[in-house]
């Protein structure tokens, strides 16, 4: 038989190449679906390629498992709409780290040396708490475990000592004692339990507005783990070193950038139980006061200046082309139209500049929030559409659940139109005073309906 095994590096080292280019195409809005062609391939052909690996057995059981692993990933991914997007990435991620842990206890059974084994151990650590971790960010995102933090008496002491056993039994597994009568593979399911318990009670008492960091973490985690595994068979797989680094430098890098947009440590994000502490009862002052299409067309003709917050809500309504049209209308007729970008707006990182770009806003009308938060004084009119953490001015405020985090100042406009269907509070579940500020006027239903209401309103003006 021809030996066909040497192909294996070189094909890897071009898989490697081709993940470096989809990593830079995901860069910009633009290049991101080739980019993810690009990565996607890199993963086919680096699977494919591992089949020549010599000596291979158990090949009907690795089918099996690729299609019913793939048929799962096409199916789910073909299904989920948009605003079901940032669950589905905690799956996969945590299905990746659980890959990655069933991975190291292999590694762990036959390891050659304690170098190879430290890293499987690691590995696994890190790949259980990535898997279990990113389970319970599915439930809370998917709204099957509530969002808000789960917290009980002395939960950190207990978090540090499930942490500390699960090391400790990860010692075990390496430097299995002489005197006990057990050996590796009896540590193993106790190692595992422990990091899987760690995972989980380290994500229970973080709250819905930390989602976006814990999510970003989590990535990070599986990068390294599965890089750590690329290591832990002896002779190292580049492909997964490689992968496995870019996913976790990444991963790392969205991190940092998620915590600095809501002005959290990683610390603070992992031990704070931010959103924990019930409303600080301070009475919010007004009412709610309700406005029609009509009127708010009438605001917007004779406004020089609008600014468009949109959040969650426009993308569950699916209002983005709307407001697109409603945008052009505005600016044919001489009003200057600009958009409020907050980098935790929606429910994943850009979610509403990939459904802004998708409809066709042209990227030098979106702005940040550090860029636009000084302009909305002057604004005549601030349409806030399905957005609320991130324009809830209790933030400014001492002892409010949500104080520290930076959010759009849109209050400071001198007309603020609130686009929502009734009585929702955002994914942080804190009330929000700017609904009841005096500048405040809420237009009540689905976002793409009062969106194509006020656009015909203003057709006719
Ligand atoms: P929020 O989730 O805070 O609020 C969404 C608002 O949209 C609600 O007030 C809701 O009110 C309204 N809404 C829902 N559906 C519709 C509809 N069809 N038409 C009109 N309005 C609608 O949104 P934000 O974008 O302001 O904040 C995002 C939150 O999500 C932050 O807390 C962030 O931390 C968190 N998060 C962000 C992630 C990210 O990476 N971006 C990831 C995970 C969480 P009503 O029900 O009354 O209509």
């Amino acid at each position: 038989m021809i030996d066909v095994a040497w192909l294996i590096d070189p094909i890897y080292i071009v898989t490697i190449f081709f993940f470096i280019i989809g990593m830079y195409r995901m860069s910009h809005p633009l290049t991101a679906r080739s980019g993810i062609v690009w990565a996607g391939a890199a993963m086919l052909i680096a699977t494919l390629v591992t089949f020549l690996t010599p000596a291979l057995s158990n090949f009907a059981l690795m089918a099996i498992a690729i299609v019913i692993g793939g048929g799962f990933g096409y199916f789910a991914a073909k299904r989920v709409p948009m605003t079901g997007m940032p669950q589905m990435v905690a799956l996969f991620n945590g299905m990746g780290g659980g890959a990655a842990a069933a991975i190291s206890a292999v590694a762990l059974l036959g390891a050659a040396d304690t170098t190879t084994s430290t890293l499987a151990i690691i590995g696994g650590l890190i790949g259980a708490v990535s898997f279990s971790g990113s389970i319970i960010a599915f439930l809370k995102l998917q709204g099957w475990l509530r969002p808000r933090p789960i917290t009980f008496p002395g939960q950190q002491i207990v978090n540090m000592a499930i942490l500390v056993l699960a090391v400790l039994s990860g010692a075990f597994i390496l430097f299995t004692p002489a005197w006990l009568p057990l050996g590796v593979a009896a540590y193993l399911p106790l190692f595992f339990v422990l990091a899987l318990a760690f995972g989980v009670l380290m994500t229970l008492p973080i709250g819905g507005a930390d989602m976006p960091v814990v999510i970003s973490m989590y990535n990070a985690f599986t990068g390294l783990a599965v890089a750590l595994d690329g290591f832990s068979f002896g002779t190292p797989n580049y492909a997964m070193v490689v992968a496995g680094i870019i996913v976790g430098a990444a991963g790392s890098l969205l991190t940092l950038q998620m915590a600095k947009a809501m002005n959290r440590s990683i610390t603070n994000v992992f031990f704070g139980a931010f959103g924990a502490t019930e409303e600080d009862g301070a009475t919010i002052q007004g009412s709610m006061k309700p406005i029609e299409a009509d009127d708010v067309a009438v605001m917007l003709a004779y406004a020089n200046k609008v600014i468009v917050a949109p959040g969650y809500g426009m993308a569950v309504a699916q209002a983005q082309q709307k407001i697109k049209e409603l945008a052009d209308l505005m600016e044919s007729r001489g009003i200057t139209v600009k958009f409020a970008i907050h980098p935790v707006a929606g429910r994943m990182p850009g979610h509403m500049n990939v459904l802004l770009a998708e409809a066709g806003v042209a990227y030098d009308k979106l702005f940040d929030r550090d860029e636009i938060n000084p302009e909305f004084t002057g604004t005549d009119v601030v349409l806030v559409i399905g957005a609320n953490d991130t324009v809830n001015p209790a933030s400014h405020r001492q002892g409010s659940p949500l104080y520290g985090m930076p959010v759009l100042d849109v209050e400071q406009a001198k007309n603020v139109i609130v686009l929502k269907r009734g009585q929702g509070r955002g994914f942080a579940g804190i009330e929000n005073d700017l609904f009841y500020r005096d500048n405040t006027r809420l237009l009540y239903g689905d976002a793409q309906e009062t969106v194509a209401k006020i656009v015909s309103a203003l057709k006719k003006l």
